[in-house]
């Protein structure tokens, strides 16, 4: 549970008319992305969590969904709306009043049957956030979902072969000596990479093992964008920093010819502080 994850959210529509852009921007050449106009963040008199026992970790994953406003105004149970989900409006409703703090009682109750969890012991609030978007009704967990394409090329006959998969998140690894920007892992993290030795790949053109190119980039951003880095290693903490702005770019990332993709922006952060076996998640 030695982890820090970041919450961007896609900044506005960008339309094929150049009328709705700033003045320096052109119209993007292929498409539009159109993404609902009632996301815009805004500020509301929250109340805050009790801590009813090693709870942190799931009232910081609360407060982190609550910020988003596709999450935040789900009033209305819909038939493919879940238990999970019907327990996370019912608490983020109770944020939005007045009041002392709030016990998520219901939500409590609800953990064991997401991830394997002991009441009153601690847990991950990682793998918590990524249980509770896949229980909740397709609506609400698309908000989450990209779409990555890794495309192997062999190295003797160039001949290349994809797949595409959904993503939830982003995961990278902090190495202890390497004061990489959240950027720079970015990059370190879609850069081409060369299987060769072990890890070669069988090539159905050339009928023999070659080293190949694995390439992996976005052919659909996320709305909303988790990135989680990943401090454990061989169970040691790494308290590494890692600089990040508010603005995101992810258009480096994206697979070429594809349209372009709004800049993404800060909403929130889940925190742990402390050592491996110790600490709070905020
Ligand atoms: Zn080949």
């Amino acid at each position: 549970m030695c982890y820090f994850l970041i919450f961007f959210r896609k900044q506005a529509e960008i339309r094929s008319d150049s009328t709705s852009m700033g003045d320096n921007n052109t119209s993007p050449p292929r498409g539009t992305e159109h993404i609902a106009t009632d996301d815009s963040f805004t500020t509301k008199p929250y109340r805050g969590l009790r801590n009813t026992g090693n709870t942190c970790f799931l009232n910081a994953t609360i407060q982190c969904l609550g910020a988003i406003d596709k999450v935040s105004q789900m009033y209305s149970p819909t038939r493919e709306s879940t238990k999970t989900q019907h327990r996370l409006r019912d608490c983020v409703k109770e944020l939005q009043r007045l009041g002392t703090a709030y016990v998520p009682t219901h939500l409590i109750q609800q953990i064991p049957d997401l991830i394997r969890y002991k009441i009153g012991d601690p847990a991950d609030a990682h793998e918590l956030l990524i249980a509770l978007i896949n229980d909740v009704s397709e609506h609400v967990s698309q908000l989450f979902q990209g779409q990555m394409t890794s495309t192997i090329k062999c190295s003797r006959c160039n001949s290349t072969t994809s797949r595409t998969d959904t993503t939830q998140d982003i995961s990278v690894h902090i190495e202890e000596d390497a004061s990489l920007s959240l950027v720079e892992r970015l990059h370190d993290f879609f850069h081409p990479e060369t299987l060769e030795g072990t890890n070669a790949y069988w090539c159905d053109t050339c009928q023999k093992t070659c080293w190949v190119t694995k390439t992996l980039l976005y052919t659909r951003t996320p709305t909303i964008l988790i990135v989680h880095l990943k401090r454990l290693i061989l169970g040691k903490k790494i308290q590494q920093h890692v600089h990040f702005e508010s603005i995101l770019n992810l258009e480096p990332f994206m697979r070429p010819n594809y349209p372009p993709v709004p800049e993404m922006e800060l909403i929130s952060i889940i925190s742990h502080q402390g050592t491996k076996d110790n600490g709070i998640q905020q």
